[in-house]
């Protein structure tokens, strides 16, 4: 039995000792991905939910690995986060959705909006500001989504002023996977966003849920309040996209209308209006 527990032991420093060696060799992939340019947006469209037109598309991180193929940002965001360079990944992710936003327009294709996603370590970046007010964005063109954990920051003042600077610069921010954890509601509307983002743990139940129903309901009634448009995300049936429009939900993203896909197909998929 003695020898047994020894040989459990092994084996788990074995696997802790792998485990830990594919961790190095993920990081040291990731900061030379970081200087290849590997990491690219693909781009989800979203939906006005009554007229279900393109409104706008979020860019989401893809690493184009070169042996592995694209690898899928809850892979990699973790490691890059411990890495601490989760806010380059974003950086390179806005640069190339506004460089692409530009090309579709030479393409004939007016994207209105691009939405990117901002981890807080990009957002407590000292550049950023000075950075964004640079490349003199079209206001209205670009969004932030700032995850909902956002607001157990916001006592930090510094942070709140970087927010508000961005809201000058035209940039919109929106609240992204609202209602998934236990973030204040309150000091999320201080924020006065211009949108909420209903998580997708919120939408998926709706069918089957009167109370769910409720739920989502008051928080579009608490955006008509505050002239905050809600956003919903894992729309992946059109039966959720009907229920979500008639509760009053302005804007779609999900599976049942278009999946995240590479900048060069979202001419192609926008001209043959498919999902309509
Ligand atoms: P998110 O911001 O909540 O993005 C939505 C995720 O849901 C995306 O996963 C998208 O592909 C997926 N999705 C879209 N429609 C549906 C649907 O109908 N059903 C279901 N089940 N899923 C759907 P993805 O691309 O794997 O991204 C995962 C998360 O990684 C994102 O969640 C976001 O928090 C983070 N992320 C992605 N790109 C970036 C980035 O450039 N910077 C930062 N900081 N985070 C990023
Ligand atoms: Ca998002
Ligand atoms: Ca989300
Ligand atoms: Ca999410």
């Amino acid at each position: 039995a003695k020898r047994r527990g020894r040989n459990r032991v092994e084996a788990f420093n074995d696997e802790l000792r792998q485990r830990t060696v594919e961790v190095k060799r993920l990081s040291d992939e990731i900061l030379r991905g970081l200087e290849r340019q590997e990491f690219r947006p693909f781009f989800q469209p979203q939906f006005d939910a009554e007229t279900l037109e393109i409104v706008g598309v979020e860019a989401l991180a893809r690493w184009e690995h070169p042996t592995r193929g694209f690898i899928m940002p809850d892979t990699f965001l973790p490691v890059a986060e411990s890495l601490n360079v989760v806010a380059q990944i974003d950086e390179a992710i806005l640069d190339q959705a506004l460089f692409q936003i530009v090309r579709w327009q030479g393409q004939g294709l007016d994207v209105s909006r691009v939405s990117v996603n901002v981890s807080c370590q990009r957002l407590r970046d000292e550049n950023l500001v000075a950075k964004l007010k640079a490349m003199a964005i079209r206001p209205g063109m670009l969004t932030f989504e700032l995850l909902e954990s956002i607001s157990f920051d916001t006592a930090d003042e510094g942070l709140k002023q970087a927010i508000e600077e961005i809201k000058a610069l035209g940039i919109d921010i929106e609240i992204d996977d609202f209602g998934s954890g236990h973030a204040s509601i309150v000091s999320l509307l201080e924020l006065s966003p211009k949108r909420l983002k209903i998580d997708r743990r919120l939408v998926q139940p709706l069918l089957e849920s009167t109370a769910q129903q409720d739920l989502v309901r008051s928080i579009i009634d608490i955006g008509k309040m505050r002239d905050i448009e809600i956003v919903a995300e894992g729309v992946e049936t059109m039966a959720h996209a009907e229920l979500l429009r008639r509760l009053g939900c302005h804007i779609l993203q999900g599976y049942a209308l278009a999946r995240p896909m590479p900048a060069d197909d979202v001419l192609a998929f926008a001209t043959a209006r498919t999902w309509l």
